[in-house]
């Protein structure tokens, strides 16, 4: 693993960028970096980034390029992400592509992969409903296709406190899939046109498509 590997998780909502992203981390030593995180942050916090991209997220929308692109150069610019990031909802847009290349350039980084999660999207409507997340360590679960072994209990660090998204319900996602194909679709063609994009069928299992991803990611890092 060299150490600037640059992963892009590019996908619908519910596609998995999440939860593949946060085994990435824990397999690769990677950091995940997901402006969605990075933006609830910010509205949790009521700084006037948060105050300013709150009313995109709670209808579905994009949050402005200039807001993203903001909150995306502190995070780089903090220490750990030179072991590597995973880019988890970033970019979205044309727009935070090509900053994102300057950025990169920049620092003398290159994108590695930029990985395609391909889905349904009818599938995506019951995985965004049924989404949960542990209060106190951030790991994924779902309702039905990813439940903590021990009743609300989270697997990962034993806290039994869980929260929901206010924007994963049924009248937001059919919003956010259409921002997905007009705005992020694009770029699986401008990553082809770099020779940077790998595709991945992300409709099975969580451990196989872990696997797929793995294989990218170790055929890049060689
Ligand atoms: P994204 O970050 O792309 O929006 P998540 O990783 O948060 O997606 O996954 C959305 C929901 O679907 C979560 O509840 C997660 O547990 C679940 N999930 C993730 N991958 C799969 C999969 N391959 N099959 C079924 N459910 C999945
Ligand atoms: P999901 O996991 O369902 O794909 P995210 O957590 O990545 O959703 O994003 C939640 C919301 O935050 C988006 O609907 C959008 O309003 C905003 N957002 C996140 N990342 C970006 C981005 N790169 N550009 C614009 N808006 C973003
Ligand atoms: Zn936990």
């Amino acid at each position: 693993m060299t150490k600037t590997t640059v992963l892009i998780l590019l996908g619908p909502p519910g596609a998995g960028k999440g939860t593949q992203a946060r085994m990435l981390e824990e397999t690769f030593g990677l950091v995940q970096l997901s402006t969605g995180d990075l933006l609830r942050a910010a509205v949790a916090a009521g700084t006037e980034a948060g105050k300013a991209a709150k009313a995109a997220m709670d209808s579905g929308g994009l949050v402005s390029d200039e807001i993203v692109l903001a909150i995306l150069r502190d995070r780089m610019a903090e220490p750990d992400t030179s072991r590597g990031v995973i880019l988890d909802g970033f970019p979205r847009t044309a727009g935070q592509a090509a900053a994102l290349d300057e950025l990169l350039a920049s620092q003398g980084m290159r994108i590695g992969a930029a990985i395609s999660l391909e889905v349904d999207d009818a599938a995506m409507v019951e995985r965004v409903s049924g989404r949960y997340t542990c209060a106190a360590c951030g790991e994924g679960y779902h309702d039905s296709f990813k439940q903590p072994a021990v009743d609300g209990v989270c697997d990962k660090c034993g806290a039994t406190g869980f929260k929901r998204r206010a924007d994963d319900n049924a009248e937001t996602v059919g919003a956010r899939l259409a921002a997905y194909h007009e705005q992020t679709a694009p770029l699986i063609t401008y990553y082809d046109g770099q020779g940077a994009l790998r595709r991945v069928d992300a409709m099975g299992d969580i451990g196989r498509i872990a696997k797929d991803l793995a294989a990218i990611v170790e055929s890049v890092a060689a």
